[in-house]
């Protein structure tokens, strides 16, 4: 596991977003920028799906954070590669972050990666980094509302994983309504529900990636 700090400006994201994508398609990596508000449970997410779909498929992740390793050192327990970015106080990742991640990671037979943004509903749905898709991942704890105040990580987004779902007799949370809100700002958007806890639904979100990946 690497830490890194990370304090560039923007600039050139687009210009260096297009350098990623190629890296990485050169590489025939499949990658996914995982994007959801603080304590969502992205790295939940991550540890079930890596838990599920490794070593049949070959997994790295790059964590975003303002501050700290902890998520990395989640993840380097289950033994993939994994590099940790701290923004400094940045709200989002930029390209020009996961391309210094990408050249520290062995991307050498690597199928999927997946880049961590930082916890925020805002800007990242703004910086491409250069990934083949953004994902937004949603707990019910957060409410109903988020897909209509944040339309744009919804837009963006060409995945929507619902979290705990387990919780649902004790928040106040329509599913119905943030499935129905989110199909509305992107037709297209695919809906998951699952329990990282439980692990409810996990499989339909990893059959999913499969067919993304191979
Ligand atoms: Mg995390
Ligand atoms: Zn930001």
């Amino acid at each position: 596991m690497k830490l890194q700090v990370a304090s560039k400006i923007l600039g050139a994201n687009e210009r260096i977003a297009n350098e990623n994508a190629n890296i990485m398609k050169g590489k025939g990596i499949f990658s996914i920028n995982l994007m959801s508000s603080p304590g969502a449970g992205k790295t939940t997410l991550l540890e079930k799906t890596i838990m599920t779909l490794s070593p049949k498929l070959k997994i790295a992740v790059i964590e975003g954070d303002v501050a700290g390793s902890d998520d990395a050192e989640r993840i380097d327990k289950l033994n993939i590669p994994v590099i940790q970015i701290n923004t400094g106080g940045g709200c989002h990742l930029d390209a020009g972050m996961v391309q210094d991640a990408l050249k520290d990671l062995p991307l050498d037979g690597i199928n999927l990666l997946f880049i961590e943004n930082v916890g925020n509903l805002v800007c990242p749905a703004a910086f491409n980094l250069g990934e083949d898709i953004k994902v937004m991942l949603l707990s019910i704890a957060e409410g109903h509302d988020k897909p209509l105040k944040y339309p744009n990580m919804f837009q963006t987004s060409s995945a929507l994983v619902i979290n705990k779902i387990d919780l649902a007799p004790y928040v106040n949370a329509d599913i119905e309504k943030i499935k129905k809100d989110a199909l509305s700002l992107n037709p297209s958007i695919k809906i998951f529900e699952v329990s990282c806890q439980t692990g409810q639904g996990v499989d339909k979100w990893t059959d999913w990636l499969q067919t993304l990946s191979s």
